[in-house]
């Protein structure tokens, strides 16, 4: 058995139609990334214009070439723009719009005017750049993804060609006048790499999209949603087993008498200043090693600092919040902030001991009446018995 053209467009023509209901499908159920729906968009018009040729190539008339030609051409130019949407974000429709408006401008006269031919070899020559564009935006991105970006790129790149070919036949065959659909092998090969391309391109960019959920979850695992700090586990996954000289400190934050801003104010009052708090934490210590360690306990862990510096460091940022004037209403709501700061030591001590260290440090801190900063003694002692032992 033979497959003729007409029912390699049809397949085409459906394959892309079950495509574009997938990536619906799989976008309406999270709604986050829209690019998927600038795919649909953008398949919508493809398909429109694949019917479109396939009508014209069973009775050749201006009409339905010319909405071929525009349906096709838009399509191509909404995924090139979905490409640039994947990579920075950006919105794709103005870019889709020129890039459309660009490559429809020059073809689209000649067309309608009697040079067919010529209408479309410029067709297929702005299929070719636009496909070739959306390869290299591919490529550029795939450091988030190299495995199904790699092979977008390459598909797009193959089908890109495909329509290179289908020029180039044109052009050497000098058919500027056609008065029908053209017919030639690079036609069938152009066909037949696209539904190969569609198909690879469509499995790609699912698995694409649920590469982006699985690194958004994972982002979501390691924050604090309140605070957008990173969370405990965050904390623990980078620096856990950890052994910290005496360069590394880490301090432990916990606010004064949090329970009853919570019982005067209400909850989400509690929630601002905890919010309040993270942001002058970051003020202080903006660097990667800053968490809220869960209800109102914040800890830092500071490398390569000199000694007395953390010191500094945590006064700073006990001085900044306790400053603050949070107002609720017409009261105006002060808050304090205790700390304990423990540092590694020569032989290093595991991050895990240090900050249990901190932690006690701050619970003296708390005794010893709130609204201060308390050094661990603890290594330090140890440290100078050690001296004393191998002196
Ligand atoms: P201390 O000075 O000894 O630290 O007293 P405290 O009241 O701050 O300490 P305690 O640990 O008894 O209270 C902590 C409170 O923090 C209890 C809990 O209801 C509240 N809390 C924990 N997580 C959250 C949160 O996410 N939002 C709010 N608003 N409150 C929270
Ligand atoms: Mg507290
Ligand atoms: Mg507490």
């Amino acid at each position: 058995m033979t497959l003729d053209y007409k029912s390699l467009l049809l397949a085409l023509g459906v394959s892309a139609a079950c495509l574009m209901v997938t990536l619906f499908g799989t976008w309406f159920s999270r709604r986050t990334d829209s690019f998927l729906l600038t795919l649909v968009i953008a398949l919508s018009m493809t398909v429109t214009g694949i019917f479109a040729y396939g009508f014209y190539t069973a009775e050749a008339g201006t009409l339905t070439a010319s909405v071929a030609y525009v349906f096709m051409i838009s399509g191509l130019s909404v995924i090139y723009g979905a490409s640039v949407q994947f990579r920075t974000g950006a919105r794709p429709w103005r870019l889709a719009a020129l890039l459309a408006l660009a490559a429809i401008a020059p073809g689209l006269p000649l067309m309608i005017g009697g040079l067919d031919g010529l209408g479309f070899i410029l067709m297929n020559i702005a299929a070719a750049l636009l496909l070739g564009g959306t390869a290299w935006q591919y490529w550029l991105a795939r450091s988030e993804a190299p495995g199904p970006l790699t092979g977008m790129a390459i598909l797009y790149a193959m089908s890109g060609f495909s329509f290179v070919l289908c020029a180039s036949v044109l052009i050497a065959n000098q058919q500027w006048v056609l008065g029908h659909a053209p017919n030639n092998w690079a036609e069938t090969l152009n066909i037949g790499i696209c539904i190969a391309g569609m198909t690879g391109i469509g499995a790609l960019s699912l698995a694409l999209h649920q590469w982006r959920m699985a690194a958004l979850h994972r982002r979501e695992a390691m924050t604090d949603a309140l605070t957008g700090l990173m969370n405990r586990r965050a904390m623990f996954e980078r620096n856990g087993g950890r052994m910290l000289g005496t360069s590394s400190a880490v301090i432990v934050f916990d606010i004064d008498r949090f329970k009853t801003i919570n019982d005067q104010y209400g909850h989400a009052v509690g929630d601002e200043v905890l919010k309040i708090f993270a942001e002058d934490l970051l003020v202080e210590t903006p660097g990667p090693n800053t968490a809220r360690l869960g209800g109102e306990e914040f800890a830092v862990l500071l490398d390569n600092v000199l000694p007395g510096r953390a010191e500094r460091i945590a006064n700073d940022i006990r001085n900044r919040f306790g400053a603050r004037d949070i107002t609720v209403g017409v009261d105006r709501v002060r808050c304090t902030v205790s700390a304990g700061i423990a540092v590694g030591s020569q032989s290093g001590v595991l991050f895990e001991t240090v900050l249990s260290l901190a932690d006690a440090a701050l619970y003296e801190a708390k005794r010893a009446g709130r609204d201060r900063v308390q050094v661990s003694g603890y290594l330090r002692s140890v440290s100078s018995g050690e001296n004393r032992t191998s002196a």
